[in-house]
């Protein structure tokens, strides 16, 4: 019998103990099943999907790369991750101070293919009554033989789930190239999808919902997200007790006892007992419940999706301060991220000066001379010009590599040489080097400045006090 001082999936001595939930179709059981699948295509799907030339979802860590729906992120960009993550992380408190634990129930991975592993297990070895009885009976040959072909398909499905997860990593291309050479030539990627491959099979075929109990950092932080006006699963005491038999009369309660929602829960727990952080918001017990509420002619809803306000009868609030924090949060952080995405420039640019002495003086001639790195974000190959802007000296000349034709993804070079004749060496002002892309759209501007002699100090000096740095418009 479940009690709130235990959790019931742990021994008295902390040894796991298998729970078998009963299977419990209903409108949310077949809701879930609906939207469990559209998610699961949706997850092996990602990476299939081209989006700009590039999966919608390609976490290329080997080439530092990461492309995210149409977007490309290089290792500079990562410091939009914050601003995005953070309008993320507060996205999920604010649906969880609103819908509880509605993504673990209905959208988490490890829920959804948990779900399609049920479905296996039933299909293979029988009801949850059949699976307890068998596994409390001496093992036979049939009983092995079912045994196997279970856990074979459940490690089929952890095999396919895990090399889905690296292809967001490598891609599908790169995935079928890794499975058509030997693991000694691509070994990390090899040990990931083993290790993977094995966690995921444990996971599926024994740890389970043991994993959203103990492990799930956001199923520890559902306690302080959710107050008494989160919708949750609840259990309408008022209404169903007190419980009993199919009772009649004055005074009796709805609930008869039956214990039909305990034998569907997934984590084994009784939600009679009130809210629980066992309690992974699968809707399992509301089928239950109303199936028998039907057969013994009682309205549904004894257990239904209510706020803890709402099922002891008190007002249900929508509006509360912390919605508005979360909300607030959540809205600060995807604006950021969006303003910063806004200024990403389809390729990134760095000038520097050449290695050596900052200036040479040929005959009249003063020359500088430096480094333009320019890295190609789109996919295709584009050729970049260079061209200068500003108040320019008389005789100023931009000299090397005006054009440069960049593969796509890719890094060019040019190098650049800036001369001008010495006598008119200090007129001008800071200059601007403007980096176009095909179609003429400016990428970059660079501020930069002419280095030379100075002749009464008999050092170096400048025409403006600008540093050769710049960054991108
Ligand atoms: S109490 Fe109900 S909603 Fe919660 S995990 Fe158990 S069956 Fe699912
Ligand atoms: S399924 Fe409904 S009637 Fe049966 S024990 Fe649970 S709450 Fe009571």
């Amino acid at each position: 019998m479940p009690s709130l001082d235990k959790v019931t999936s742990f021994g008295a001595t902390g040894q796991g103990l298998v729970i078998y939930p009963a299977h419990a179709p209903g409108p949310f059981y077949s809701a879930r099943a609906a939207a469990g699948m559209l998610l699961v295509v949706l997850y092996l799907a990602l990476p299939w999907i081209p989006i700009g030339g590039a999966p919608a979802v390609f976490l290329n860590v080997a080439e530092r790369r990461f492309h995210l729906f149409g977007l490309t992120f290089l290792t500079q960009d990562l410091w939009l991750g914050f601003f995005l993550v953070s309008g993320l992380g507060f996205g999920l408190f604010t649906l969880t101070a609103v819908l509880g634990r509605v993504w673990c129930g209905w959208a988490c991975p490890l829920t959804v293919f948990l779900d399609v592993v049920r479905r296996v297990e039933r299909w293979i070895e029988g009801d949850a009554l059949t699976r307890k009885r068998l596994d409390g009976e001496p093992w036979t040959l049939w009983m092995g033989l079912r045994r196997a072909f279970k856990n074979g398909v459940v490690l089929l499905l952890a095999t396919v789930v895990a090399h889905a997860f690296l292809a967001y990593f490598v891609s599908i291309p790169g995935l079928f190239q890794m499975m058509r050479t030997a693991p000694s030539e691509h070994l990390s990627a090899f040990l990931l999808v083993s290790g993977t491959t094995a966690l995921l099979w444990f996971c599926f075929g024994w740890f389970r919902e043991q994993f959203c109990i103990v492990l799930c950092p956001y199923g520890r932080l559902q306690s302080v997200l959710t107050d008494e006006h989160t919708l949750v699963i609840g259990y309408d005491a008022t209404r169903g007790e007190p419980r009993g038999k199919v009772q009649v009369g004055a005074g009796a309660g709805d609930c008869v006892d039956c214990m039909r929602c305990v034998q569907v829960c997934p984590t084994g727990i009784d939600i009679r007992q009130g809210l629980q952080l066992e309690c992974i918001g699968c809707a399992a017990c509301v089928d239950a419940c109303d199936t028998v509420m039907r057969k013994v002619h009682r309205p549904s809803g004894l257990i239904r999706y209510d706020s803890l306000a709402g099922l002891s009868g008190q007002k249900r609030k929508l509006w509360r301060p912390r919605l508005a924090l979360y909300g607030g949060l959540m809205m600060a952080g995807l604006a950021a991220a969006s303003v910063a995405v806004s200024t990403l420039r389809s390729a990134v640019v760095s000038l520097t000066r050449l290695p050596g002495a900052p200036y040479f003086v040929q005959g009249e001639v003063l020359r500088n001379q430096f480094l333009l790195r320019v890295l190609n974000k789109q996919p295709s190959a584009t050729v970049f010009t260079l061209e200068l802007e500003g108040k320019q000296a008389e005789g100023l000349a931009l000299q090397g590599e005006l054009h440069e034709q960049v593969e796509g993804w890719s890094e060019g070079q040019m190098t650049i040489v800036l001369t001008v004749p010495l006598k008119h060496w200090s007129e001008g002002g800071p200059l601007k080097l403007l980096v176009r892309e095909a179609g003429g759209k400016v990428v970059a501007s660079k501020t930069l400045c002419v280095m030379g002699p100075d002749f009464s100090a008999q050092t170096p000096r400048a025409t403006a006090a600008v540093p050769v740095t710049g960054d991108n418009p």
